[in-house]
């Protein structure tokens, strides 16, 4: 299916069409110029691709994609390429670039709404948000590079989802190329709306296999006007559990952020990252990173932090905590967090997954998992942080000191299936926050529910009969 082959022929039918409608800058074929396209920033995945077109307007991509209906050829919608499961990667059809859709169509503050289109650098949503003194709050460490689109089409997740929720959340409305052609504008920016299925959930976190999103109604919100930034040291991941229930019990909507950090994931970027210090004097089994925000100038989120903080310390759930003084001193502590994926490249070979269980039961999967893996290789090295708050831990392992970095990626699969299982036992999700793409479609196989997986293969056959939209991917090929 993935590697359908094109008659040359055919692609020069398709190369023709297409310049004459988009013109000759916007479709490539030079292999310089098409190399940025062809393989995902991490660099597990090399693909190829007939050419790259880059439509400008909405009309233009449902140019493309009819005239690729036509021709019978495969197509990959793509933003910024940097999806971490190679589900951007072409397989030999069309790369539909979506860079040039970029424009802010509409920003409404009362009605709290931005209207963009697809090729929007997220960083660029965030400032225009902020130009009319609202806040949103998708917010990824790739935020500067990666696009709406690509956001929306993953239902990405990041640091600020406990509070505002993932991508999905943030959506009134879509405008979506259907795979025949056809526009559906369903840019609504209507909060109660119940005049039928809700169809644009079809297509958030589909990763361009249903369709291509070219335009969204997104939700602001108001603008933060104040914010606590705390990092706790805690004796082990159950006591930062612990903490968070107290915490969201205690202080509810103001709890924005609240982030886990492994004792080893510490040590890393300590050891790593230039210029970052560790926060507490002492070292702790496990930390906590901590944000308190209002947009309400006048509330005491210091005074409430320092309560919860109080008793905790006196209950023996946390050892030692900071708080952050300045805005600066936040932002520092933050980074020691955004900092554990590139600290753990600098110490070498790397085995990742990211996954989620229940909030309450965070603290037994690490432990869990992490006796699995300690016994299946001695010496490795587990590298757990994440978003503890939403149940989802970026479970890393890093190798054993001295192994050769070929031989531990060489089982990668093994431990995907140890942690997998682990996780999927304890009513967890293999993929909690970066999609499926081609690196997990074969475990959706194994852990997706039966019928889940056929109702998937069904709307994927309705929307998509020519099986022409990012072909190869999150669907596994049926047995
Ligand atoms: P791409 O990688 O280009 O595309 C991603 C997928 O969406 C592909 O399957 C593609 O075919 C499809 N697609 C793209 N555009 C469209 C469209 N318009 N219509 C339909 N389908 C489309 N993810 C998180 O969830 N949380 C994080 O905290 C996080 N942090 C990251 C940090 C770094 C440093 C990096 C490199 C990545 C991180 N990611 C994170 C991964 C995340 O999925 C991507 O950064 C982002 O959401 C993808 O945007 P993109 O524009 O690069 O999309
Ligand atoms: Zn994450």
């Amino acid at each position: 299916m993935a590697e359908r082959v094109i008659p040359e022929q055919v692609r020069q039918r398709l190369l023709t069409t297409l310049t004459r409608q988009l013109g000759d800058a916007h479709v490539l074929t030079a292999p310089a110029e098409m190399a940025p396209y062809l393989s995902e920033r991490r660099g597990l995945y090399q693909g190829q691709a007939l050419a790259v077109a880059r439509p400008g307007t909405t009309a233009e991509v449902a140019f493309v994609v009819e005239a690729c209906r036509e021709h019978g050829v495969p197509l990959v919608p793509q933003e910024s390429n940097t999806g971490l499961v190679g589900g951007a990667v072409p397989q030999g059809g069309l790369v539909v670039a979506l860079e040039r859709l970029n424009r802010i169509r509409q920003v409404d503050p009362v009605n709290f709404t931005i209207t963009v289109e697809a090729g929007c650098i997220l960083q660029a949503v965030q400032e225009a948000a902020d130009q009319v003194d609202r806040l949103f709050p998708l917010a990824l460490a790739a935020q500067g590079s990666c696009q709406i689109g690509g956001n929306l089409a993953t239902n990405a997740g990041g640091t600020n989802v406990l509070h505002y929720g993932n991508a999905r959340d943030l959506v009134l409305g879509l405008e979506v190329v259907l795979a025949d052609g056809r526009v559906w504008n369903g840019l609504s920016g209507l909060r109660k709306d119940n005049t039928g299925y809700d169809l644009k959930h079809l297509f958030l976190g589909s990763e361009g296999t249903l369709g291509i999103i070219t335009a969204a109604v997104l939700k602001l919100f108001p603008k933060p006007r104040q914010r606590q930034v705390a990092f706790v040291g805690c004796r082990g991941a159950h006591q930062v559990l612990e903490l968070f229930a107290r915490l969201r019990a205690a202080a509810g909507d103001v709890l924005t952020g609240f982030e886990y950090m492994s004792a080893f994931s510490l040590e890393l970027v300590a050891r790593h990252i230039p210029g970052a210090r560790r926060p507490l004097a002492g070292e702790h089994g496990a930390y906590a990173l901590i944000e308190l925000s209002s947009p309400d100038p006048a509330a005491d989120l210091g005074g409430r932090l320092e309560a919860v903080l109080g008793r905790a310390l006196e209950d023996g759930v946390i050892v030692d905590a900071t708080l952050a003084a300045s805005e600066a001193q936040g932002q520092a502590l933050w980074r020691l967090r955004e900092s554990v994926p590139e600290a753990q490249t600098r110490e070498g070979g790397s085995i990742k997954h990211d996954v989620s269980v229940p909030v309450s039961r965070v603290a037994e999967f690490i432990e869990r998992a992490s006796a699995a893996c300690e016994q299946a290789l001695p010496g490795i090295r587990v590298c757990a942080f994440g978003h503890v708050g939403d149940g989802n831990i970026h479970f890393n392992l890093t190798q054993p000191t001295g192994m050769e970095k070929q031989a531990f990626l060489r089982q990668w699969g093994a431990f995907n299936r140890l942690v997998h299982d682990i996780a999927v036992a304890m009513g967890g999700s293999i993929s909690a926050e970066h999609g499926i793409g081609l690196l997990k479609r074969e475990e959706l196989r194994r852990y997706k529910d039966p019928v889940a997986l056929d109702l998937m293969r069904t709307l994927k056959q309705a929307l998509d009969p020519q099986g022409l939209l990012n072909p190869g991917k999150v669907l596994p090929p049926a047995d």
